[in-house]
């Protein structure tokens, strides 16, 4: 049997209320299953307004919308991330100055961040890595002294917290991601959260292909128009359906991930402790999410050694971000600047299989997978 890296989980009712939906005569979106969604995420994490999308991406694109980001601007993201963090930058026209990430964790190193800043630049855009804090004190701190935005890619991080606060409650604005390869999903989906009332009215309005139609469903406005700027960014309510079914099993899900992931880490220490891997650091303002449980391999060899060696036995463990700043579309337009511990991720991260039916069986297979990779 093949221990798969990812595999999506069902709660039960998905389907269900789908079939509510669909019987509601009412499928596009802003139906009842989005307005559901909206006031769960708006009363568990307190977020000031919260919008669906139809994935993070897009999310992330109505943001670089919402703070006007033109030809000529800086956005200052970790090199070691996925592409929409910034492509959604780059579709502006901003220029993106690529940050290193700690050498404790993947997350954007807050110590070299200020000597980044120049007139032009406009936002900073973390990633929580793997749902891990980075640390917002001093990114905020950075931002406020400069009158920078804070977008935080919140995609891996739902039900996480940065001492005491959900991640996604402490930016101007916050991208989630409901991909199937999430902790919560519904297939393709996303969430846009704007903390900053300033951004509230136009986020609807950019979300609905540049026009006042909320406004007008809720009464306000006797016709509705074209009044800015816009795209098609609202999910259809059988997306919102299928995931309400997982948000009302949030606990359940978040529990059981904690558990496979704190099996791991107690069967992979003995490795740590005799310096063949690296585990995950967890900062005391952060919690875990579970959301991916990486290893970090001492060099490149031993990475790919290992994955092979683990694909022999029908594990799939893989690796993670290529750093953008080497890409083939962006490396040209780098400043040249070396990101040291942006590219060790690249060549010696892992991740483990990490999935809500993972078996303990399962995971004692992973564990002693690598075990003998080590021992040979
Ligand atoms: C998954 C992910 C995204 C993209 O999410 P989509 O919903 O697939 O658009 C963006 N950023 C990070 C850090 C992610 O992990």
């Amino acid at each position: 049997m093949i221990i798969p890296f990812n595999q999506p989980f069902l709660t039960g009712k998905e389907t269900q209320y789908i079939e509510q939906a669909v019987k509601s005569n009412k499928i596009s979106g802003d139906g009842l299953f989005t307005k559901k969604c909206h006031q769960f995420f708006e009363q568990k994490y307190g977020f000031r307004k919260v919008l669906l999308t139809t994935s993070c991406t897009d999310a992330l694109e109505m943001a670089a919308i919402l703070l006007n980001i033109k030809e000529g601007d800086e956005v200052i993201a970790p090199s070691y991330s996925f592409v929409s963090t910034v492509n959604a930058f780059v579709l502006r026209g901003a220029k993106i100055v690529f940050a290193d990430s700690e050498t404790s964790t993947p997350n954007i190193d807050v110590t070299k961040l200020e000597a980044l800043i120049t007139p032009k630049t406009k936002a900073i855009v973390p990633i929580h890595y793997a749902g891990i804090a980075c640390d917002m004190d001093a990114i905020m701190d950075i931002a406020n002294r400069h009158s920078l935005f804070v977008v935080e890619d919140a995609a891996q991080a739902i039900d996480s917290y940065y001492k005491g606060k959900p991640l996604g409650s402490i930016g101007h604005l916050a991208a989630f991601s409901f991909h199937e390869t999430k902790n919560i999903i519904s297939g393709e989906g996303g969430m846009l959260v704007i903390n900053d009332e300033q951004f509230v009215k136009r986020a609807e309005i950019i979300r609905e292909k540049g026009t006042n139609r909320s406004a007008f469903f809720r009464g306000e406005v006797d016709k509705y128009n074209w009044v800015d700027i816009g795209s098609s960014f609202l999910p259809s309510d059988i997306i919102a359906a299928f995931l309400f079914a997982q948000i009302e099993n949030i606990e359940t899900i978040q529990d059981r991930r904690k558990q496979s992931w704190n099996a791991y880490l107690k069967g992979l220490l003995p490795l740590q402790d005799a310096g063949n891997i690296r585990l995950p650091f967890i900062p005391d303002y952060a919690t875990n999410n579970a959301h991916i449980f990486y290893i970090v391999c001492n060099d490149v060899k031993n990475r790919i050694g290992l994955i092979d060696h683990l694909k022999k036995q029908d594990i799939n463990a893989v690796f993670h971000y290529l750093s953008l700043h080497n890409s083939p579309f962006y490396k040209d337009k780098h400043d040249g600047r070396k990101l040291p511990n942006s590219d060790h991720y690249t060549d010696c991260l892992i991740r483990l299989p990490m999935y809500f039916e993972l078996t303990t069986e399962e995971i004692n297979t992973v564990i002693n997978g690598i075990n003998s990779f080590f021992q040979s």
